[in-house]
């Protein structure tokens, strides 16, 4: 056991979801801040526990090949960019091994083919989207990792060029007007976060005021600042009133200007409110796109789902090479953008439904005794914990002959691919897609087809042929521990 202030030497092996570097000395696992894989440092002990203590760097003893000094000067203490002190190669790669690992370990997979990862060639600058928390000062910056004491900066390398007016433009405004930035203690003040968008292709962006209250005072002296900003389309806030370290509120409204940013993805134009889940990396987003629909393989005859679909950027993408594409959704901010999107579009062989994709699927099913929705490609994109087992047994049972899962963290997709792959599917490949340089984060495709397509006709039927095999499964489970 150790005790705080110890100094330990640790050769670091891996990097945690947070950042810290990971090491194991006399079987405790320490956690070292400021510490990479492939470097053995003297750490001191922060904080000691049973099995495992946290530590920081207090000197490297030997450095990672791949470590470099960030040029950020916030790095380290701010908690966007956990890899910053890696080089980009270094990132790529530690990326790669980690796919690698879900996929052999957590799914089991051997065989399956994990293709080299997709990296930019420019890792910087790539984002579309920043939040700044606002605290007493006024000091816009960012969170510190773990916590929420504000790491104030001008600027974030990682976001666009030019993004550094409009803070200035904020805090011009709150200092002349007095207006009071939210304090977490006390629940008082008003300013909670500034949200900004930038549409890459077409150089639109809107900001968005996250507030404890309803009005934003003097909004048109703010707005006046934003204005002369070449590209701000609009102005926004956010009702944020609750005691809570979610960031947007329930409601939004538009106080000058259009309320979305308008982007292209390929040839299909995106309207994007405030509120709606958008990819932050454009560049990227196209490579990750592009990988799907490739991985589809549509000829334009096929019935695709794409599950999870926000504001329908796969589903759009998609439908221009299917016969019709299903949308499920469960912000209605993002569905009724997704409809906006297909109209203006001229899309018309794409819907969306509002909902639980585990609860709308099976209730679409029940409704279509004719078979009519029965998909031949199932898309789905989920938030990081992965699909619900149930959703998965009700894609299996629809028998798909591909499903497309793209994936945002390798672990939840490796259990996934585990549970498809033990219903009837087979992993084809999967590709990793770097669409956060300088963070832990990594993105995933993979195309699972299907073996044995279809015995039976009826999805019903199927249905209940699942049931069966995850009781016997589980019975087998039980009678062996
Ligand atoms: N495919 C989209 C969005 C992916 S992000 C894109 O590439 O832009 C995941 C989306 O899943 C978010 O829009 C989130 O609101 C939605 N979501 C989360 N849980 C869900 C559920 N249970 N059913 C349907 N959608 C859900």
């Amino acid at each position: 056991m150790f005790v705080k202030n110890q100094i330990v030497p640790v050769t670091i092996e891996d990097i945690s979801d947070t950042g810290e570097g990971i090491g194991h000395v006399d079987g405790f696992t320490l956690f070292v801040s400021r510490a990479v894989p492939g470097d053995t440092v003297r750490a001191r002990i922060v904080k000691a526990k049973k099995t495992y203590a946290i530590a920081r760097t207090e000197e490297i003893l030997t450095a990672a090949p791949g470590r470099v000094s960030p040029e950020c000067p916030v790095a380290g203490s701010c908690g966007g960019c956990q890899l910053a002190y890696m080089s980009y190669e270094a990132q790529l790669a530690w990326k790669q091994k980690r796919v690698e690992d879900c996929v052999r370990r957590i799914g089991g997979f051997a065989e399956v083919p994990v293709l080299p990862i997709l990296g930019m060639e420019e890792p910087r600058g790539y984002r579309n989207k920043g939040q700044f928390p606002v605290g007493a000062g006024p000091v816009l910056g960012f969170y510190a990792g773990h916590s929420h004491r504000i790491v104030p900066t001008d600027r974030c390398p990682m976001l666009w060029a030019g993004h550094e007016a409009i803070l200035a433009a904020v805090r011009e405004y709150m200092q002349k007007y007095g207006v009071r930035p939210y304090d977490e203690e006390t629940g008082r003040g008003l300013v909670r976060h500034v949200l900004m968008r930038k549409g890459f292709a077409t150089g639109e962006i809107l900001v968005c005021m996250v507030i404890n209250g309803s009005t934003l005072p003097k909004a048109e002296r703010l707005w006046e600042l934003l204005r002369a900003i070449p590209g701000v389309v609009s102005l926004d806030i956010n009702i944020n009133t609750a005691d809570t370290n979610v960031i947007l509120g329930a409601e939004t409204r538009t106080l000058f200007g259009s309320g979305v940013v308008t982007d292209y993805i390929g040839d299909v134009r995106f309207a994007i409110s405030p509120a709606s889940f958008y990819q932050v990396n454009p560049t990227q987003m196209k490579v990750l796109y592009d990988t799907a629909l490739s991985y589809a393989g549509l000829t334009g005859e096929e019935v695709v789902w794409d599950l999870y679909c926000g504001i329908g950027t796969i589903s759009l993408f998609l439908a221009r090479h299917a016969k019709r594409v299903y949308g499920v959704e469960i912000v209605p901010d993002a569905v009724a953008d997704a409809r906006k999107n297909a109209r203006d579009n001229n899309i018309d062989n794409a819907a969306f439904y509002e909902g639980a994709a585990e609860e709308v699927v099976p209730k679409m099913l029940a409704d279509d005794a004719a078979g009519e929705l029965r998909p031949d490609v199932v898309v789905v994109d989920p938030p990081r914990k992965g699909c619900e087992k149930s959703l998965l047994e009700t894609i299996v049972s629809m028998s798909p002959k591909r499903i497309v899962y793209v994936s945002c963290d390798p672990s939840t997709l490796a259990r996934d691919m585990r549970i498809l792959c033990d219903s009837g599917y087979e992993a084809v490949r999967v590709q990793p897609v770097d669409q956060f340089p300088g963070s832990v984060h990594v993105e995933t495709v993979c195309l699972l087809s299907n073996t044995q397509r279809p015995k039976k006709e009826s999805y019903i039927t199927l249905d209940v042929e699942m049931e069966d095999y995850y009781r016997i499964k589980n019975e087998g489970k039980n009678s062996t521990t």
